[in-house]
């Protein structure tokens, strides 16, 4: 199985490995910086040996295969060099701890429970579609300030594993499930630049968010 250097350490921009097999346009290694498309997280971009990658996804038996623009110009056994595209990566680990943190403050702030309904994120914004009685932009004010003050005060995000699984915890905060990479503390996040709630009917309604740079 591909070892994952993106679970040891999230802020490796760089990294060597060997190329274990090509087959077709994708490339197997035996360790990667590149996390592959999963979780609701996009899979990351960059170059190996100066080629662009342009996928990067995750087989059954969990070895991580990326798809790269020239795949002529690799073999088994070559040593190459990874290198991210560390801007866009370093946004989406903002954005999806951004995607926890939101989750939290919404327990705290709203006065009944909500349930989840489904999201997504990119580098630009993260979305969450939540099922709620009362129209949440009656409390629109209070997530921001709330938001941004656990922002301001910062916090450890920890991960660790219980057999295959992998938990999140900001703070003492909800212990969430998650197969992403983070940010170390709440404090890269950023303040909230926008909230917008639009509704889906029924009493869904999607939240978005856009973090300040
Ligand atoms: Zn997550």
């Amino acid at each position: 199985m591909t070892r994952k250097l993106y679970y040891e350490d999230a802020y490796l921009k760089e990294a060597k490995a060997k190329v274990l097999e090509v087959k077709e346009d994708a490339l197997l290694l035996d360790q990667t910086i590149f996390y592959p498309t999963g979780g609701g997280q996009p899979h990351d971009r960059g170059t190996i040996n100066g080629v662009e990658v342009l996928d990067v996804y995750k087989d059954d038996e969990g070895n991580v295969w990326h798809v790269v623009a020239e795949p002529e110009k690799f073999k088994p056994g070559d040593e190459v060099e990874l290198k991210l595209d560390w801007d866009y990566r370093y946004k989406l680990m903002r954005i999806h701890s951004a995607m926890h943190l939101l989750e939290h403050v919404l327990n705290v702030v709203l006065p009944e429970k909500w349930e989840p309904y489904g999201s997504g994120m990119s580098a630009e914004k993260g979305r969450l579609d939540i099922v709620y009685p009362e129209n949440v932009n009656k409390w629109k004010q209070e997530i921001i300030e709330t938001f941004n003050r656990l922002v301001d005060e910062g916090g450890e995000m920890r991960i660790w594993w219980e057999g295959d699984t992998r938990y999140t915890q900001i703070r003492d905060f909800e212990v969430i499930p998650c197969g992403g990479t983070h940010v170390r503390d709440i404090k890269e996040i950023g303040h909230l630049k926008k909230f917008k709630r639009s509704s889906l009917g029924k009493g869904k309604q999607r939240l978005e968010i856009w973090l300040e740079d």
